[in-house]
């Protein structure tokens, strides 16, 4: 097929808006899929992603379409809908020359529509915009038209309406793909450079990157080689997703096919990179930059007999999702377990629950944290090696604060869209959570967007389910990063008996060291069980005590009131009481239930 043929596309949507839905339908409408296969949402292939309606891998389907006796090649880009991915989306974007800018016409525009919006506008990608389900009662597609005109200065005239669920007007959506979406620009003729804008694992084949192809061709036994990594592959298996894979011998400039050339893992295929044929220098296609875990958290197996398969679910996860990252992170209290980082919480929750599911594991997963930025002060040592800025995402290492000249918080702009009605609240909620308002619009006669500066670490936890609560369900939410910014922060020290336990510290704004110091040592007060020894419970920021509980001494002689009594019975009394105390683990030099960490890090 010609290049004139081709066209390159995403649908971008807020969640539920009907994506997954629209990109079956495209698929039946040109016969890449059997209509009504029983098979809804062919390209939401992991489980979670059919539970939770969101789409975490990219997927990739090429559509043959005829228009007027001349065969079109529609290439549709899955890209993942949420912010946490929003690196992956516009990795995906980078391959696209439109999208389709799908909105439902009764919630209208919302958070994620216009976080999405802003990328592909960003990006110079032609905009077709789509109103789903028409179909519904209370559509109101002309008040959403009007929102699209007041945010994006969107004609009305361009509005494509339709019902992906009844298969309506489908056929103006690909007609719009083939006659607003630019042609690529391409070269034939030029040597090979393809961009790698996702991959995923495969048992027997190893890693198997979604390649665009920029410029000339690929076959089967070439020796390509990716631009930043450096390493070259001889390329195994080359094939088309229609959206089943369809083995060809060759791509060429324009298509997009998926690359097999044993991979072992997928960190080596970074998203993002440019491959080219190991024989010829090149210009790589786009400056790269590796996605960015934004979030920190511990994972410690429930028992430490399950060590060896939590790592080996572990390492699997990771093959196919390269965005996690994995150090060891060893805890006196907890065991043997691991830090990993995460590019936001959602895609933390997305990855436990496929540890879960897929692989059956039962892990502790303690409460999340992110990464700040500290100045040290300067020493001639950390100028000389460049250690004066230093990023501290796990609490236990965070430096004395005598040696700190200045700490800096990650920082998102977050888009909240909300029935006015909610909006009092909604202001309050971010005010107590730091946040600074940027802007606050109105985009119809009963909707506003509010756009707040919020530190990172005050939406990690909860924040959208609070979000969610106060506006019934109505208010939308997305953010984007927004770079670090100079903050107070301090290490909170919880201390047992005079004695620092680290796995219990935590980083926190100075203006909550106090109220979060206060809440945990009275949540510990009530979960440590009460020991022979009796223990002062205290939360202290650099030295200073800013709250102190007392858990008194008590004796417990389970056998006391057997005296006199059965021997055997008593002797198996002291063997359980023995065996509870080996659960315990000396923290302090006082035993700590494991569950009690459990208790509080969970959260
Ligand atoms: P996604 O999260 O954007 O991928 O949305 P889905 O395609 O999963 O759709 C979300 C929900 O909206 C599903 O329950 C769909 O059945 C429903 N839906 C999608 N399109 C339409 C439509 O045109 N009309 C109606 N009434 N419902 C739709
Ligand atoms: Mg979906």
């Amino acid at each position: 097929i010609p290049v004139e043929r081709i066209r390159n596309f995403s649908i971008i949507a807020h969640v539920d808006h009907g994506k997954s839905t629209l990109a079956d339908r495209l698929l039946e409408f040109t016969g890449a899929i059997k209509e009504n296969s029983g098979n809804n949402q062919v390209l939401d292939k992991l489980q979670v992603e059919r539970e939770r309606g969101i789409t975490v891998k990219a997927q990739t389907a090429s559509l043959l379409y005829n228009v007027d006796g001349e065969d079109y090649l529609l290439n549709l880009i899955d890209t993942p809908g949420h912010v946490d991915f929003s690196n992956e989306v516009s990795r995906s974007l980078s391959a696209c020359q439109g999208v389709i800018l799908l909105v439902d016409a009764n919630d209208g525009v919302q958070a994620q529509t216009v976080a999405n919006f802003y990328l592909a506008f960003g990006n110079d990608l032609v905009i077709i915009p789509v109103l789903n389900k028409i179909d519904l009662k209370n559509a109101d597609p002309e008040r959403v038209c009007k929102q699209l005109q007041s945010l994006f200065d969107i004609d009305p005239s361009e509005v494509i309406k339709i019902s992906a669920k009844l298969g309506k007007n489908i056929d103006s959506v690909l007609k719009a793909v083939v006659k607003r979406v630019p042609i690529p620009i391409v070269n034939r003729t030029a040597p090979f450079r393809g961009l790698i804008f996702d991959s995923s694992f495969d048992k027997y084949r190893g890693v198997l990157s979604l390649v665009y192809v920029q410029d000339g061709n690929v076959k089967v036994g070439d020796t390509i080689t990716s631009y930043h990594n450096k390493k070259s592959f001889e390329i195994k298996t080359l094939s088309l997703l229609r959206p089943q894979e369809v083995p060809v011998e060759r791509l060429v400039a324009g298509q997009i096919g998926l690359v097999g050339c044993n991979m072992r893992s997928s960190k080596e295929a970074l998203i993002g990179d440019t491959l080219h044929n190991s024989n010829d220098v090149i210009e790589p296609l786009q400056g790269f930059t590796p996605a960015r875990p934004m979030v920190f958290a511990g994972i410690y197996p429930m028992d430490q007999s399950q060590h060896v398969n939590l790592r080996s679910a572990i390492e699997k996860l990771t093959l196919n999702d390269s965005a996690v990252t994995v150090d060891v992170g060893t805890s006196p209290a907890l065991g043997l377990g691991w830090r990993l980082g995460f590019l936001g919480l959602l895609h933390m929750e997305v990855f436990s629950q496929r540890l879960e599911q897929e692989y059956a594991m039962d892990a502790i997963i303690t409460a999340p944290s992110v990464t700040y930025k500290l100045k040290l002060k300067p020493t001639k040592q950390n100028l000389k090696d460049g250690t004066d800025y230093i990023y501290v995402n796990n609490p236990a290492l965070f430096p004395d604060h005598l040696t700190i000249e200045e700490t800096l918080e990650p920082i998102v702009l977050g888009t909240i869209i909300t029935p006015d009605k909610y909006m009092g609240p909604i202001i309050s909620m971010c005010m107590e959570r730091r946040g600074v308002q940027k802007n606050a619009t109105n985009i119809d006669n009963e909707r506003v967007m509010l756009q707040y500066e919020l530190p990172l670490c005050e939406i990690v936890v909860d924040f959208h389910d609070t979000l969610k609560t106060l506006s019934s369900g109505y208010a939308s939410f997305d953010y984007e990063d927004h770079g670090y910014k100079p903050s107070n922060l301090v290490k909170l020290s919880i201390l047992l008996n005079g004695n620092a336990v680290d796995e219990l510290s935590a980083i926190v704004h100075i203006t909550k060291a106090q109220t979060v110091g206060r809440q945990m040592v009275l949540r510990l007060r009530d979960i440590i069980p009460r020991q022979m020894v009796h223990i002062a419970v205290q939360a202290a920021v650099n030295g200073k005590v800013l709250a102190r509980e007392n858990i008194k001494a008590f004796r417990k002689d389970v056998t006391a009131k057997l005296y006199g009594g059965d021997v055997t019975r008593r002797m198996k009394l002291l063997a359980q009481q023995a065996a509870g105390k080996k659960k315990m683990r000396m923290v302090a030099n006082i035993s700590l239930p494991r569950d009690t960490f459990i208790d509080v890090l969970k959260k």
